[in-house]
């Protein structure tokens, strides 16, 4: 019999989030007093908007604090089917649509829902290390391509092809992506549906970051999908980034009506429906104005620029331009060496503990020897963050640097 303290081996297959635990350690320094300077954080740093709030407020003054339907109000789901036709052109309906606490609930419904033990998921790295991790929890088997910086990080319709196997169930794009920014272009999305959907594969996007797009370019992936793949694809999306909402926990997943009713099934044996009050602020968030959306890309959008052009002081902080979501993604092997900060791990931590500036290191996202920085701050901050970031390197420079070990893992 199995020892009673012993957990499952399913809970051994993933640890704790690297992302979140160098937000822990920046945290615990702030508690002492100390002023750091926030570059690791995957949220906005701007306010909910305050019709949102004023929303969830009225919510629970009118009394929606009970149960809901499963997959959510319908005036939410009618919401999101709305917001896709005025955004993207294309229909869908309420049954299409399940409300879940996150993106990341979607996405993990969406895992559980297709794969048996032993599927094959084709992903791309440098990556969101939670789709690799839900795909593991899932009993799948992730397959990882890789994208490079000097594509732009750009998810190639090839290479994903290549990698589908007999094995294989699911292919998961993150679109603009976290870490990198990186998008996949419609012409590689569509030629990937065209390869693989006749095979019975089924194509995930991963859409959380899709009001985040700062180049001037088409990106109607739904689009893509719905007339490639109309019986095989799974659009994740959320209120978290959009509309400064990562609190309230509000995700969806879109898709053909018989995945979302296994979705639904799953869900209703776990977390039951979101949150009441937040349903209802989401409707307000995607049926109410839009400009907020506006206003927060285009101050990404300017502070993207303004942190590109203060890298640019050190080349040995090679940064391609993302185009989307709010990361900058630096190649800093060139500042590595086995006599001062030999990984990234170690120069996230060196650099916390040296001159206070948090960020998460390359390795979160298997990608060693890249640093994320996230411009979900103020200008005064960013400016301030990369000015202890090259005071940092001058150290190095120096030889002043040695690093400890980290207990960022
Ligand atoms: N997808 C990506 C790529 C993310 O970076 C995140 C959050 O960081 C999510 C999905 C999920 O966000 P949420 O669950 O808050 O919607």
């Amino acid at each position: 019999m199995r020892d009673r303290t012993e957990f499952s081996e399913r809970s051994r297959l993933v640890a704790s989030s690297p992302t979140q635990r160098v937000a822990v350690e920046a945290d615990t320094l702030r508690r002492r007093g100390v002023d750091v300077v926030d570059l690791g954080a995957g949220e906005p740093d701007f306010p909910t908007p305050d019709h949102v709030k004023d929303a969830g407020r009225m919510a629970i003054r009118k009394g929606f604090t009970k149960y809901t339907p499963n997959a959510g109000i319908p005036e939410l789901r009618q919401a999101i089917c709305s917001r896709y036709e005025a955004d993207y052109g294309i229909k869908f309906e309420p049954d299409q649509v399940i409300v879940t606490a996150g993106g990341k609930q979607a996405l993990f419904n969406v895992a559980m829902a297709l794969l048996d033990p032993g599927d094959e998921v084709i992903t791309h790295s440098p990556g969101w290390p939670t789709i690799v991790d839900q795909v593991m929890l899932a009993d799948g088997r992730p397959v990882i391509v890789r994208t490079h910086a000097e594509d732009r990080f750009r998810v190639n319709a090839d290479a994903m092809i290549d990698a589908v196997g007999p094995r294989a169930r699911a292919i998961v794009i993150n679109s603009p992506g976290n870490p990198t920014g990186g998008l996949i272009d419609e012409d590689d999305l569509a030629a990937i549906a065209r390869a693989v959907t006749k095979q019975g594969i089924w194509i995930v996007l991963d859409l959380c970051y899709e009001q985040l797009i700062h180049d001037n370019i088409s990106h109607n992936l739904p689009r893509v999908l719905q007339e490639a793949a109309p019986n095989r694809f799974a659009l994740v999306g959320s209120l978290s980034k959009s509309y400064a909402m990562t609190g309230w926990r509000c995700g969806w997943a879109i898709g053909p009506e018989s995945l979302i009713a296994a979705c639904n099934n799953i869900q209703s044996h776990c977390t039951s429906n979101v949150s009441s009050v937040t349903q209802h602020a989401g409707v307000t968030a995607l049926t109410g104005s839009q400009t907020c959306i506006a206003e927060m890309r285009s101050a990404y959008r300017e502070r993207r620029d303004a942190v590109l052009g203060w890298l640019k002081k050190e080349p040995r902080l090679r940064c391609v331009r993302p185009a989307g979501a709010f990361y900058l993604f630096p190649d800093v092997t060139e500042l590595l060496s086995p006599d001062t900060v030999r990984t990234t791990v170690d120069f996230a931590a060196e650099l916390l503990r040296r001159n206070h500036v948090a960020l998460t290191p390359g390795e979160a996202f298997d990608a060693p020897g890249f640093i994320r920085l996230s411009y979900a701050a103020s200008l005064g901050q960013l400016e301030e963050g990369i000015n202890r970031i090259l005071d940092f390197v001058a150290a190095i420079d120096r030889g002043e640097v040695r690093a400890a070990g980290s207990d960022i893992r």
